[in-house]
């Protein structure tokens, strides 16, 4: 499979600030690939880097295998598409979806027809007469959108494209989003700081911090085996354990003696951290709970909170650590009140062991 974007050991420095650290990853011919990370971690960078509105500290850039390093971002064809929408508030919808064509000396009965077919394709037929203040935001992303696939670039740029819109229209235009990428088979890299949105869209999801890439994969990948405690805890939720080998083969123990047994005995002397998602928690009875049990957890319910379809149960345990399980919510089962005692237990292929 062919690169469409190579970053070959690129590194940004901004005086003596390193905005991002030396990196290398490629991205396949129409793969949607997502930058995610908390702010400040080097996402945006890397866009300006790709779009050539910023050039590398060191390292190179390739386009489709060609080295753009050096190259002007017009010269790069590629599309952009911002959180502020950047549309120009003078101009009617049709104008600005128009725009790059015009600046691309299209033909106006081309222009006419593109703009037509582009503004179907993004719910915006009708529309085309309207100034952007007239329409509502999530509108307004779709004429962004619109004026972005209008001249098919071969890679497209997001960044936060959804950021300003409330939750509803975000699920909406996430759905919309896929449907587009899979009719034009564009290469996107996505920039979001919302896990569920790059988990939802994304071919790749590249997690990002402090300017480095800490995991590069499949959303599957990166949320049942994360390499570190900081990509366990960024995407989805999370139970942390630390534990030590206690002597006997695959059995260890946490400093409040909970016993935990693993598929296989980890190499070295640990400690070792353990995760265990919320959703993988199974209530047990106070025989199974009872003292030598591995793979266990006692507590009092801390909250309960119900979300509709699934219901989450903090439990605090005896060292004052709490302990997240979620489960399909249950009409007919009483809910478990604050304080009461309750067990938790989980299968021994249910854990994974983080690197740090
Ligand atoms: P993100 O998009 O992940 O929030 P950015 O890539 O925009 O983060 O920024 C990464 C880091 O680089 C931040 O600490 C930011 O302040 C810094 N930075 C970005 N652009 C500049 C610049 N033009 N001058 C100095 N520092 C910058
Ligand atoms: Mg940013």
């Amino acid at each position: 499979m062919s690169a469409m974007i190579t970053l070959d050991n690129v590194c940004k420095k901004y005086g003596d600030f390193i905005a991002l650290k030396q990196t290398s990853f490629e991205i396949r011919k129409g793969e949607f690939l997502t930058l995610l990370g908390p702010s400040g971690s080097g996402k945006t960078t890397i866009l300006n880097l790709t779009a050539g509105s910023a050039s590398p500290t060191t390292g190179r850039i390739l386009l489709g295998g060609r080295n753009v390093t050096n190259e002007p971002a017009r010269d790069r064809n590629i599309g952009m598409v911002f959180q502020n929408y950047a549309l120009m508030p003078h101009m009617t919808v049709f104008e600005n979806v128009a725009y790059p064509l015009l600046i691309r000396r299209l033909p106006s009965k081309e222009i006419k027809a593109k703009v037509y077919d582009v503004l179907e394709r993004v719910g915006l037929k009708g529309f085309e007469s309207r100034k952007p203040r007239q329409l509502s935001g999530g509108q307004q992303q779709r004429v962004g959108i619109a004026r972005c696939i209008v001249y098919s670039p071969k890679i497209i740029l997001m960044d936060e494209p959804l950021g300003a819109l409330d939750k509803n229209m975000r699920d909406q235009m996430q759905e919309e989003i896929k449907r587009l990428h899979k009719e034009l088979g564009t290469t996107i890299i996505y920039v979001t700081h919302d896990q569920e949105e790059a988990l939802n869209l994304s071919d790749t999801v590249c997690l990002m911090n402090h300017g480095s890439v800490v995991q590069i994969g499949r959303p599957q990948e990166l949320y049942y085996a994360p390499k570190h405690q900081f990509v366990a805890e960024f995407i989805g939720e999370s139970n942390i354990l630390e534990a030590t080998p206690t002597g006997t083969e695959g059995l260890l123990r946490t400093g409040d003696e909970v016993l935990i047994r693993l598929p296989a005995p980890p190499v070295g002397g640990g400690p070792f951290k353990i995760l265990i998602r919320p959703e993988k928690l199974r209530p047990v009875g106070p025989d199974t709970a009872a003292a030598g049990q591995a793979n266990v957890v006692r507590g009092a319910v801390e909250f309960v909170s119900f979300f509709g379809g699934m219901t989450r149960l903090t439990l605090r345990r005896a060292n004052g650590s709490l302990f997240h399980a979620k489960r399909i919510s249950d009409q007919g089962a009483a809910d478990a009140k604050p304080g009461d005692p309750v067990a938790f237990s989980w299968a021994e292929s249910d854990m994974v062991l983080l690197k740090s």
